[in-house]
């Protein structure tokens, strides 16, 4: 559906975006995953041509952006990041002259109804956007997207701002909105895109830095192999003897959970399974294990790792701002 190859942008002296290229199957709901000033706002732009790139093309259904925008521009809704509502219209007006200025030629009455109703803003349809909550705004900003009822969707930070209740709503009209068409939205936010993307590209300092589905990003990058335990006993001696196995790395102790119940986590080197040395270790002394389980590195932690040199040039602020979002979420 859209074909993305080499795309660098350049500002200046700032490379934006540096030759990024991924395709993308019709029906697929996308995540663009990055810091502030990854590039994705910088890619969205470029691929419903608002601007131009500085290398590399972009077809969207087979139409080159650049040697045919008005039929790639037919296929595509946007919803940039500022949405370009005009304030002193109501819905109804302003729906209506976005319809006119895409030249949609599907029956407008009909149309826009249908429109209205999938994104329940038919209660504000006479309303002034002025007057309207920012989780509202949002959704005529969906609106304008949808009409012409393009097949791609490109949505970028839909979410920013809202509320955690008009969040989850927004969230689900996006992916309602995936059964029908190929989604792509940006957010800076985690368990956004775990929440809503079947596929997710990781963005750092514009370039691709990982690619896969939510799952598979945080499996590929859990090689590393960590035993959380819970070892009935004293701590000091389990830990010692847990640190001293062969294939261990690192043991961390995190304290007594229950009385007599300390709790432990135990890193062992690349490809070696603990599980079975710790069962003969705890029998042999008597330290009865009251839970066992291997952890696999939440998206969190990969996220940190793929970008972690800005983790390390610009201290945790990004980074917090990413897992802030769980909460806010
Ligand atoms: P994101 O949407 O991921 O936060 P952007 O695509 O907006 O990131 O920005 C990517 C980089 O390009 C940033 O370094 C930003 O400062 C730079 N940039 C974006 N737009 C412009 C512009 N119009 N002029 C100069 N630099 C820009
Ligand atoms: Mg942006």
């Amino acid at each position: 559906m859209i074909e993305v190859k080499n795309l660098t942008k350049q500002y200046g002296s700032n490379l934006a975006l540096n030759h990024i290229s991924f395709s993308l199957e019709e029906g697929t709901i996308l995540g663009f995953l990055g810091p502030n000033g990854a590039g994705k706002s910088t890619t969205m732009n470029i691929i419903t041509g608002y601007i131009s790139p500085t290398e590399g093309s972009i077809t969207v259904d087979g139409f080159d952006t650049l040697e045919n925008p008005l039929e790639a521009k037919k296929r595509i809704g946007y919803l940039p990041e500022i949405p370009p509502l005009y304030t002193d219209m109501t819905v109804k007006e302003y729906l209506n002259f976005m319809y006119d200025l895409k030249k949609v030629k599907l029956p407008r009455k009909e149309h826009i109804e249908e429109i209205c109703s999938l994104v329940k803003i038919d209660d504000v349809y006479h309303r002034l956007i002025a007057n309207l909550s920012k989780g509202y705004r949002q959704r005529v900003g969906i609106a304008q997207a949808l009409l012409g009822n393009p097949p791609v969707l490109i949505l970028d930070e839909p979410t920013v701002g809202l509320d955690p209740k008009q969040i989850i709503e927004i969230r689900n009209l996006i992916k309602g909105l995936g059964r029908k068409h190929t989604v792509i939205l940006s957010s800076h936010i985690l368990s956004e895109v775990q929440a809503v993307c079947e596929r997710v590209i990781v963005i750092n300092r514009g370039s691709i830095v990982a690619d896969g589905t939510p799952d598979s990003l945080a499996h590929s990058l859990s090689n590393e192999n960590r035993l959380l335990l819970r070892l009935e006993g004293e701590e000091e001696p389990i830990k010692y003897a847990l640190q001293a196995m062969n294939g261990v790395k690192e043991v961390l102790s995190y304290g007594e959970k229950e009385p007599g119940v300390f709790a432990f986590s135990v890193e062992s080197e690349e490809g070696i399974d603990l599980r079975r040395s710790v069962f003969a270790l705890a029998a042999r002394n008597d330290w009865p294990i009251l839970s066992m389980k291997n952890t696999d590195l939440t998206l969190e932690d990969v996220f940190l790792r793929l970008t972690s040199d800005l983790y390390a040039d610009q201290g945790s602020e990004h980074s917090s701002e990413i897992l802030d979002g769980k909460e806010g979420a």
